[in-house]
């Protein structure tokens, strides 16, 4: 890591541009009365002081009172002001990006309500213009970037995916009439996957098919982009953030789609409902809804009928950070599950107050943390064996990935499923 006088100024420079009053109250607000260290996966693992979030606050506060304060910049001892070198710009990459989900647990615990993860996020764009995001996370961005998903999918081997699970879907359905449509226009829904489904999940696209073809919906999804995720929200680069949310913005007006419906995935889902609108600066003038909105009100409407007697075991639920807590669906998946299983049972905490399942902020693509990742999970993984769910559901292709790499860690010995798929065991014909 070289960090010289150009690296150090582009860094300090986002400061100076970012300077609205979210971001100064956040970053001159906090009493240290550490009520937040108790809120946070990492803290609440470790018990080590590195790990508070209100450690993660004073990084990058330390560093606005050095550059932009008069005591700072005079006397910068008497406020904890730091100049921005090598030392706290490695610090500042193991933290925010190393030891932070930007779950926003602790936003909700902080005594004066200090947004943490949004501080997180501000040290990543900084790290992101000073060429310091790790080269794990920046290589899926790449990916989204150069062949527009982030796994690299070649569109070939995306077709032929769907076209393997179109055959299978026209024989569960005894139809052949039964599709899977790829880039129809003018249609009722653009949905959009996460790449982790055609690529090892491909069961979880089978199931919202079946869905989408119990409800008789007017559907599609795009070849040329279907990826819901958007990896330069957590690597906190905007400009490949915009190209990504651009990208998906511009195939729901080249499908002529009246709605688009986002996939399960936690980020994805906030990335581009709720924070792709700054990016691109414009509302949208199309519905945006995520599939469990979409499902809940399918089931409320009758367009689809299910069983709960179909599912006896005991099943819980994973609340995803940016689905839940940052984004507010709370209360859909919990209907879904009342209609679709006999014995449904929540963790605890749940909703708002959930704990990371440890995967998110982009954990998953960062390798050289995974053993931190796992530690940090071992909180999730107690809070499902308390349950004795056989079953753990969860509306996000992420926590499922993590999810199932606890369960066989922990040996947890449960099945992981998303809401599609619980709820495509459940349809009835009418
Ligand atoms: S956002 Fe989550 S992981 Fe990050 S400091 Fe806060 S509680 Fe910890
Ligand atoms: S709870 Fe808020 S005010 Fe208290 S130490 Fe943590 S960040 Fe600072």
């Amino acid at each position: 890591m070289s960090v010289t006088t150009e690296t150090i100024n582009r860094g300090i420079a986002v400061l100076e541009n970012f300077q609205d009053s979210k971001l100064l109250t956040n970053l001159n607000s906090c009493v240290h009365c550490g009520l937040c260290a108790e809120s946070c996966v990492y803290y609440l693992t470790f018990k080590h002081p590195y790990y508070v979030p209100a450690k993660k606050v004073d990084l990058i506060s330390s560093l606005y009172k050095r550059y932009f304060t008069f005591i700072g910049k005079n006397i910068p001892f008497l406020v904890n002001a730091k100049d921005l070198n090598e030392e706290n710009t490695k610090e500042m990459v193991d933290l925010f990006f190393g030891a932070c989900t930007m779950c926003g647990r602790c936003n909700l615990h902080c005594s004066i309500g200090i947004d943490i993860a949004f501080l997180v996020r501000t040290g990543r764009i900084m790290l992101a213009q000073m060429g310091m995001i790790p080269a794990t996370i920046q290589s899926t961005v790449d990916a989204s970037i150069n062949s527009g998903n982030n796994m690299g999918i070649t569109t070939e081997e995306f077709v032929d995916t769907i076209k393997w699970l179109e055959d299978e879907l026209k024989d569960e359905m005894n139809d052949e009439n039964a599709r899977i449509p790829l880039n129809d226009s003018n249609v009722n829904i653009l949905y959009t996957l996460n790449p982790r489904e055609p690529k090892f999940f491909p069961l979880s696209i089978s199931a919202m098919a079946k869905i989408f073809y119990a409800a008789k919906e007017s559907w599609t999804i795009s070849t040329k982009m279907y990826d819901v995720t958007n990896y330069g929200f957590f690597t906190g680069n905007v400009k490949e953030a915009t190209i990504i949310a651009n990208r998906l913005f511009d195939e729901v007006k080249n499908i002529d789609a009246k709605e688009l419906i986002l996939a399960e995935c936690g980020h994805g889902s906030r990335a581009f409902r709720w924070e792709a609108p700054n990016y691109l600066k414009q509302s949208f003038d199309f519905d945006t809804n995520t599939s469990v909105e979409l499902i809940a009100e399918y089931i409320r409407t009758g367009r689809i009928k299910v069983d709960k007697t179909k599912l006896t075991q005991k099943v819980t639920l994973h609340d995803p950070c940016n689905l839940v807590r940052n984004g507010g669906v709370f209360k859909e998946q919990r209907y879904i599950l009342e209609q679709v299983v006999t014995d449904f049972v929540e963790m605890t905490p749940n909703g708002i107050d959930n704990y990371c399942c440890g995967g998110g902020g982009g954990q998953l693509a960062m390798s050289e943390y995974n053993e931190r990742r796992m530690k940090i999970g071992e909180r999730k993984a107690i809070q499902i064996r308390n349950t004795n769910a056989k079953i753990v559901v969860t509306p996000c292709h992420n926590c499922v990935d993590q999810l199932m790499q606890l369960n066989s860690y922990y040996k947890l010995n449960v099945q992981i499923k998303t809401i599609a798929e619980i709820v495509a065991d459940a349809i009835i014909s009418d």
